[in-house]
């Protein structure tokens, strides 16, 4: 497969398996299994699988593997395996690698069930974990430890949007010799530099842009050969992660049209961005190609373009962001993002209800904070949609 195409070459070449039938779209292998010419090949294989071997769904499939390397040569990592969900792809890349006494360091502003498996999980089990403010270099510098094994961080946190310097924090971990774990959804893969910029493991949730029409869950590991295959492959083909073959091919449909929704997307974001800075019901708006937003010099030099998800603050708190919302014609009510639809969610009532107010204080979700995935409906109708909303507010 050729290295120096371009992505969006890639998304639509990359990994591609023709059957004896030469079919244009990709094959669904939708098999458990595969039988063996004889009892000697079945020895063989399992002895040593082949490029083109499979033995069992778990393990691996044609179909997931076309998935898997179109994925990766996006990336640019070396291997892939895909999970069924995006949360499989996070605890994986974790517990794999992980046992009683290590010691993790992550931060603070993490996706809900993130948190979970860090705080809740891995603690159960006798890793220890500290917790920084991400956006806080000094922070990480006092936290990771000699003995540390691996850092954890989404580049962007959600739903605040705080952009972490990865390569700052990835050269802190590197001198402690560990390994950087990047949950990287809100970057997306059309935008990510995570492997350029020092993250050693890049995990997704397929689930968001890269299918971008809420049909499946789907999750990917990627990273060297010798992590995927030697620590993370272990690990999900005993413990049962395996994506459904069905789900690979939705994923690499997908995969053929990313690059083309994200940039739609993102290039809305930033119009919807600064046509509603300042607005006299928002008492702010958070978007990281926004000169406003808190870490934009991070923001502006790790990243090509803000991104499809953008927060807003309504200034009349929770009653006003409940309005906004039910007044809301085009915008979706729901929790996904990354979305062809534009979705908003309120995270206090919904994604971060779990939390304790004094948690969401800290984390910067106020009660009139609603985060907005931009999906690739035309522009002005957003803003109009928007703007009535807000008249109602
Ligand atoms: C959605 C999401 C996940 C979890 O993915 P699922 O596919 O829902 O399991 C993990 N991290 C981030 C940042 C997410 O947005």
């Amino acid at each position: 497969m050729s290295k120096s195409w371009k992505r969006r070459t890639k998304l639509v070449h990359s990994g591609i398996r023709r059957s004896q039938y030469g079919e244009v779209a990709e094959p669904i292998f939708l098999t458990q299994g595969f039988v063996y010419d004889s009892a000697e090949a079945a020895a063989e294989r399992f002895e040593a699988a082949g490029e083109d071997e499979f033995i069992y769904a778990r393990y691996g499939n044609p179909t997931v593997r076309m998935f898997e390397e179109r994925i990766a040569a996006l990336e640019g990592a070396e291997d892939a395996f895909a999970t069924a969900s995006g949360m499989a792809a996070v605890n994986a890349s974790l517990t794999s690698m992980l046992k009683a006494g290590d010691h993790v360091v992550s931060s603070r502003a993490l996706f809900g069930s993130c948190l979970y498996i860090l705080e809740e999980v891995l603690t159960r089990y006798g890793v220890e974990v500290s917790f920084v403010d991400g956006t806080d270099l000094d922070q990480w510098k006092a936290a990771i430890r000699p003995d540390t094994k691996a850092v954890f961080l989404e580049t962007i946190s959600n739903p605040t949007l705080e952009v972490i310097d990865l390569k700052a924090v990835s050269e802190l971990a590197h001198a402690a010799g560990a390994v950087v774990i990047v949950d990287n959804v809100f970057a997306t893969p059309v935008f990510s530099r995570a492997i350029e910029l020092g993250a050693d493991v890049v995990v997704y949730s397929a689930t968001k842009h890269i299918d971008g029409q809420g049909r499946v869950l789907g999750g990917v590991v990627l990273g060297s050969k010798e992590y995927i295959r030697k620590t993370l492959e272990p690990y999900l083909k005993h413990t049962g992660g395996a994506m459904s073959p069905f789900t690979a091919w939705l994923l690499l449909k997908g995969l053929e049209t990313l690059d083309l929704r994200v940039r739609a997307q993102t290039a809305s974001a930033l119009a919807l961005a600064e046509t509603f800075e300042g607005h006299g019901k928002l008492a702010n708006v958070i978007f990281p190609h926004l000169a406003s937003h808190s870490n934009y010099d991070i923001a502006k030099a790790q990243m090509e373009a803000g991104g499809t998800v953008l927060s807003l603050d309504l200034a009349g708190g929770r009653e006003a962001a409940f309005r906004f919302l039910n007044a809301l014609e085009i915008v979706t009510i729901s929790n996904n993002l990354g979305d062809a639809k534009s979705i908003i969610t309120h995270p206090a009532t919904t994604t971060h209800q779990r939390l304790s107010q004094e948690q969401r204080d800290a984390l910067g979700i106020g009660d009139g904070l609603v985060r907005l995935s931009v999906g690739i409906e035309d522009t002005e109708d957003l803003i109009a949609d928007i703007a009535q909303a807000l008249e109602a507010a």
